[in-house]
């Protein structure tokens, strides 16, 4: 794409003090005494989204949400992200909708690359932690509770990335993932790398489909002496929050009556 459709759309100033250099050169330039938590993550047309079903602005804002998401899962705090869009043509008036979306959650856009091919659209981001700190998927421990944030099985078109709330959890909980491909699946990735299991009480759930996927919610676990702390949290930053059962030692997903749940959820090879 020439230049100067790449400044029109997807330049401007920097607002984030620790970038010192943005897009525009050959490497963006950033400068921080943090470690950094870096992710990314890939929409294709046809297979995570489909381009008469979302609007270009929806598109650019959810493209970032799941970014932000996994960031979120860390406790990472945001601080700037990469782009690399591949478009079958240039359409102006699709690039200014999908820029308006991507640039409103006002996170500096540092740099990327644009190509010719299948609508497709990767995000690579970088966050910030405090050095010795974040919510590893290995970290969980017995006798921990389980919470989730939001309500699941929605799958909304524009995710809420719980980014201030799980930065607070740093000091707080143990564990955490982002629900991407369904609560038992992902919960199951946490309960496998930290060699532990859980006793979940379904009622306690929030929502009718939780095994459905795209809730980009918070799973995490902590210690039962920080409930207090974590419901105050909650509060603070409205995230709506339920504990839905506890970490224990024999492996798998079971019900209060000892009876195993099922693991289902999205398969991304299929
Ligand atoms: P190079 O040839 O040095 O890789 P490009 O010509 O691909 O650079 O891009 C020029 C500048 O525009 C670079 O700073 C790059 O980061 C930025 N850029 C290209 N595509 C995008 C995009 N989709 N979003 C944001 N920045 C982009
Ligand atoms: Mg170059």
């Amino acid at each position: 794409m020439e230049f100067d459709l790449i400044q029109k759309y997807f330049m401007r100033p920097s607002k984030n003090h620790k970038v010192i250099l943005g897009n525009g050169d050959d490497c963006a330039l950033i400068h921080t005494d943090k470690v950094l938590a870096v992710s990314a993550d890939t929409l294709v047309e046809g297979t995570h989204f489909l381009e008469n079903k979302i609007t270009p602005a929806d598109l650019g804002y959810r493209a970032l949400a799941v970014n932000l998401s996994d960031l979120a899962a860390m406790g990472a705090k945001p601080v700037a992200f990469l782009l690399s869009l591949t478009l079958p043509k240039i359409n102006e008036l699709w690039l200014a909708e999908f820029s308006k979306g991507l640039l409103s959650w006002n996170i500096d856009l540092i740099g990327g690359n644009t190509t010719q091919g299948p609508l497709t659209i990767n995000i690579t981001i970088i966050g910030e932690l405090p050095s010795g700190k974040a919510l590893k998927r290995g970290a969980a421990k017995i006798n921990d509770h389980i919470y989730v944030t939001g309500i699941l099985g929605l799958a909304p078109v524009r995710p809420t990335p719980r980014v201030e709330f799980s930065q607070s959890l740093l000091d707080l909980a143990h564990a955490a993932i982002d629900i991407s491909d369904g609560l038992t699946q992902d919960l199951t990735h946490i309960l496998t790398a930290s060699h532990l299991g859980a006793e979940l009480e379904l009622s306690k759930i929030p929502g009718t489909d939780f095994n459905r996927g795209e809730d980009y919610e918070l799973c995490f676990t902590a210690p039962p002496c920080n409930e207090e702390k974590i419901r105050k949290l909650a509060e603070q930053t409205l995230t709506p929050l339920a504990k839905i059962g506890k970490v224990i030692s024999k492996p798998g997903i079971w019900d209060k009556a000892g009876y195993a749940i099922t693991v289902q959820g999205y398969q991304h090879f299929s």
